[in-house]
């Protein structure tokens, strides 16, 4: 279920444009706008493919596993569904590093419900849509526009720009600090974020004092930071029924 305040979301778009500032409004892409358990799911079922002559426990968890068992790392959605072979946990971790981080594999992903509405809307209204990832250029980049595109995000249009991380190697807060710096560049009005990490929502709040910071509820790193009070939690970008 999405929030009420994406409404207001819309309506500060609005009284930025009227005012004459640009407004800004910041998209994380995995786990946000995109949900990456079908691509955690496909990645699983390769593996079983080609490895269930040898561990035969993965006969049985082929035919259980949905897509909802997939959470932020696939060993660690094994674990839980009772996976303890550390060989085979090992395997999988590098058989899904090879995959999970290429152009090829982001197509698996489906856009969270509502989310290519609601951005198409806050572009309608005349917000500079900023498509901020840590997926990095040099393997992702291609894949990443193919799935913009294909969901139906606005892209080639005009007032949307696509950030990716200039290399895998980078480090995160490097990366963090040169958006943050990137993002003010515009000298516009930063409307609202959103993010599914934790620790990112916490860093836009802080930094971005007077805007909305949403965080929404998908998966998140397993030691995320405690999200602050001042986010607005959603599951997912579906606008509730207008208050009239
Ligand atoms: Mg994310």
């Amino acid at each position: 279920m999405g929030s009420p305040r994406l409404r207001d979301v819309l309506e500060r778009i609005e009284s930025a444009v009227v005012s004459d500032v640009l407004p800004l409004v910041v998209f994380d892409l995995d786990s946000t706008l995109f949900s990456t358990e079908p691509r955690n799911l496909q990645i699983f079922h390769e593996f079983v493919e080609r490895r269930e002559s040898y561990y035969r426990e993965l006969t049985a968890l082929a035919r259980t596993i949905r897509r909802e068992h997939m959470g932020w790392n696939i060993c660690e959605s094994l674990q839980a569904q009772g996976v303890d072979n550390v060989e085979l946990l090992e395997e999988l971790r590098r058989f899904w590093r090879d995959r999970f981080f290429t152009d090829q594999y982001v197509l698996h992903d489906d856009p969270v419900p509502g989310s290519v509405e609601f951005v198409t809307a806050c572009h309608q209204r005349g917000a500079l849509i900023y498509y901020l990832t840590g997926r990095h250029v040099g393997g992702m980049e291609v894949g990443t526009v193919q799935a913009l595109r294909s969901a139906g995000f606005p892209f080639w249009r005009g007032r949307c720009t696509l950030h990716l991380k200039p290399s895998f190697e980078m480090s995160d807060r490097a990366f963090k600090d040169d958006a943050l710096a990137d993002i003010r560049s515009y000298h516009g009005r930063v409307v609202a974020t959103f993010e599914n990490e934790p620790g990112n929502a916490n860093l836009f709040l802080k930094s971005f004092p007077d805007a909305l910071h949403f965080l929404l509820l998908t998966v998140h790193s397993p030691e995320a930071e405690v999200p602050s009070s001042g986010l607005v939690q959603c599951e997912d970008f579906t606008l509730p029924p207008s208050r009239a």
